[in-house]
């Protein structure tokens, strides 16, 4: 690389130091690999600024302290998915600080969770993200584990800054793959019935990543989520990620069937489709969809394609993954994840010509109405008065 940068003429060379550095000047630094350019700042304000309500609640995002990760992640485990790949730990302080930055100027919260995964140490790292959030006006669901008496999860319910639970079918038990192992398993083994009335009973926030390949769509997912609706009413059951329907087809055979039950929400993280959030938007209505990003997975810089049932990741990091490159120029366009996925939220919202206060629903009021009902029925304070400037 040197003897070749040597070879250039002296002009040619300074001429790209100059654009490298000022490339670089203008980056600011927001979590692992990714970074806030002047692209980014253009796409907000001319896609973003004047429609991204005043109020944001990211109902679905992961936060960690390194310290409690007690598996040391090898290169192999890192590259066995793209997730895997580009969700390196976000600390508390890293998370508040993104938010600010991606979101100029606007009053800003959280419901977050810890890691899914048997590889942290879930007790410390549930406790550590209830103060920290505490510190910052967020609230917080704890990672349960499946094997846990109704009386653990009692006990962190009624801990301050706690809403609910985050339950997911890799606490089933530890895998190295843990994407696949326990992937068909039905709700119930990661999320049982003793846990289910305890819930019930407080009332408690429950985000809902659905298991099995066929996504949401699943004949047995769809029962379960109904039987869950059936003999729990009172838990306020969000399923993440539109149940993980980020095409069309899936969307259409996992979204649709469950419109029917008004008592039902959705969060829209990771979903970066403009089809998706089209038809969850008409068939749904906006006030039972909360706005998410799943960061930090959304800092990543590219856009996603869609062909039938599967999609693709482009990016322009060199992760393991990143096969099939785009041309320069089309990557030198590329913003953020969780911007490209605001501008399909706001397509779809001005497509079904959804006024301001349905917007503001998605993006602040829903959440916010679970949380006050929460904070509420355990004599809390509700979140706006503890709510601050990010
Ligand atoms: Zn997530």
């Amino acid at each position: 690389m040197t003897s070749r940068l040597a070879s250039h003429p002296e002009g040619v060379q300074h001429t790209r130091q100059r654009a490298w550095k000022r490339s670089v000047v203008n980056e600011i630094p927001l979590h692992h690999v990714f970074t806030y350019k002047e692209v980014d700042r253009a796409f907000w304000s001319e896609h973003l600024e004047d429609w991204v309500p005043a109020r944001i609640i990211d109902a679905h995002v992961h936060v960690n302290d390194p310290r409690f990760q007690i598996e040391t992640m090898t290169e192999e485990m890192r590259r066995s998915s793209w997730v895997s790949e580009v969700s390196d730990k976000c600390d508390a302080e890293t998370a508040e600080r993104c938010a600010r930055i991606t979101f100029p100027n606007r009053e800003f919260t959280y419901v977050a969770f810890g890691h899914v995964d048997l590889g942290w140490e879930i007790e410390g790292s549930n406790e550590w993200l209830r103060i920290e959030g505490i510190k910052r006006g967020w609230h917080t669901l704890v990672v349960t584990r499946p094997s846990w008496v109704a009386e653990q999860v009692d006990w962190w319910l009624k801990k301050p800054g706690v809403i609910g639970v985050k339950p997911y079918y890799t606490l089933i038990g530890y895998a190295n793959d843990w994407h696949t192992t326990h992937l068909e398993s039905s709700i119930f083994d990661f999320l049982p019935h003793h846990q289910l009335e305890l819930l019930n009973d407080r009332e408690a926030w429950v985000t809902l990543h659905v298991p099995r390949a066929e996504r949401l769509g699943h004949p047995d997912n769809q029962r379960e989520v109904r039987e869950i609706r059936r003999r729990y009413p009172k838990i306020k059951l969000v399923i993440a990620h539109y149940g993980r329907c980020y095409t069309l087809p899936h969307a259409e055979e996992g979204i649709v069937p469950l419109a029917d039950d008004p008592g039902l929400y959705f969060d829209c993280s990771a979903c970066l489709n403009p089809d998706v959030h089209y038809l969850a938007l008409k068939h749904l209505g906006p006030e039972r969809i909360l706005y998410g990003t799943d960061n930090p997975v959304f800092y990543m810089r590219g856009r996603r394609q869609w062909k039938g049932r599967t999609y693709i990741n482009r990016t322009n990091y060199p992760f393991f993954f990143n096969k099939e490159r785009e041309a320069p120029e089309i990557e030198a366009k590329y913003t953020l994840y969780m911007y490209e996925a605001l501008k399909a939220i706001r397509g779809a919202c001005e497509k079904l010509g959804l006024g301001r206060d349905a917007v503001e629903r998605i993006f602040y009021g829903n959440a916010g109405c679970m949380i006050e009902d929460i904070l509420v029925k355990k004599g809390e304070q509700p979140a706006s008065q503890t709510g601050r400037q990010a």
